[in-house]
């Protein structure tokens, strides 16, 4: 309901226009949010591929909570089933399964979310086990629209439309690791889908369109690594810089990554 309604306040920017200093607030809320989402929700709490002290989850998973993209337990939940079933048809967004082509495009960027299956059958144990979490997941919609509110505190109409155009942007830019992610792009290393690593996708979420590495390594800290000529090719990953400077600040430790030999034993030949 919240990104139907995002989509709408976009039409807002018809009537206002967008400054430069909206634009930025619109960036930066992208930026900062992904980020959440990418290192937060996805490579801390749901595949735990680093540790970090529990204010900085429950911080990361506020900001994550405030992207409009459902709490903790609810992301985790559907994640993996993602990893579980990939790319047969219990996969919760494969868009090659059922069905492929447009309306498999459409189902994974967009429509999965408008099934039944919406409401994940089993929530996971360890995220509803923290107490603060499990609040943060019920009440997943008041950090998105506390953000919202303060876009409009602060510069009105134009700022809030600026808001949803974000978070509509936000949205979609997520999504592609879905759809775009299982469709197109290199499959360096040996997987049981049909996972890729696809640059643009690496661009707009900030490293995660690496995806055939995060497959083949669901639990390693940097997705960005390919293969190439026999070299394991370090590829960017701002996700990944992110959690490094985390790890300089004392806000993670024990970040998980393959070794080389690793990399090379599970590439394609
Ligand atoms: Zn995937
Ligand atoms: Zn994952």
């Amino acid at each position: 309901m919240f990104i139907v309604l995002s989509h709408l306040g976009c039409l807002l920017l018809l009537a206002t226009g967008l400054s430069l200093e909206a634009a930025g607030w619109a960036l930066a809320l992208y930026l900062v949010r992904m980020l959440a989402t990418t290192a937060i929700y996805h490579r801390l709490i749901t595949h735990g591929s680093y540790r970090a002290p529990k204010p900085v989850v429950w911080i990361g998973a506020l900001v994550g909570a405030s992207a409009g993209q459902m709490g903790p337990s609810w992301w985790k939940a559907h994640h993996l089933a993602h990893h579980r079933h990939v790319d047969t048809d219990q996969d919760p967004h494969s868009p090659l399964q059922p069905r492929s082509g447009l309306q498999g495009f459409w189902r994974s960027q967009v429509g999965w979310l408008l099934q039944s299956s919406f409401f994940p059958e089993r929530l996971p144990a360890d995220v509803e086990a923290d107490p603060v979490l499990r609040l943060i997941d019920r009440l997943h919609f008041l950090p998105l629209l506390a953000l919202g509110g303060l876009s409009y505190v602060l510069g009105g109409l134009e700022w809030l439309a600026a808001f949803c155009l974000s978070t509509t942007l936000l949205f979609h830019g997520v999504a592609t690791v879905n759809s775009l992610a299982h469709l197109a792009g290199d499959r360096p290393f040996l997987t049981d889908d049909m996972s890729r690593n696809n640059g643009l996708v690496a661009l707009i979420t900030l490293g995660e369109g690496w995806h055939n590495l995060h497959h083949a390594f669901q639990w390693s800290v940097r997705q960005g690594y390919g293969v190439s000529g026999g070299r394991v090719q370090r590829l960017p990953d701002p996700t990944y810089a992110f959690i490094r400077g985390l790890e300089r600040c004392g806000w993670a430790d024990r970040l998980r990554l393959p070794a080389a030999e690793d990399l090379l034993a599970r590439a394609r030949p």
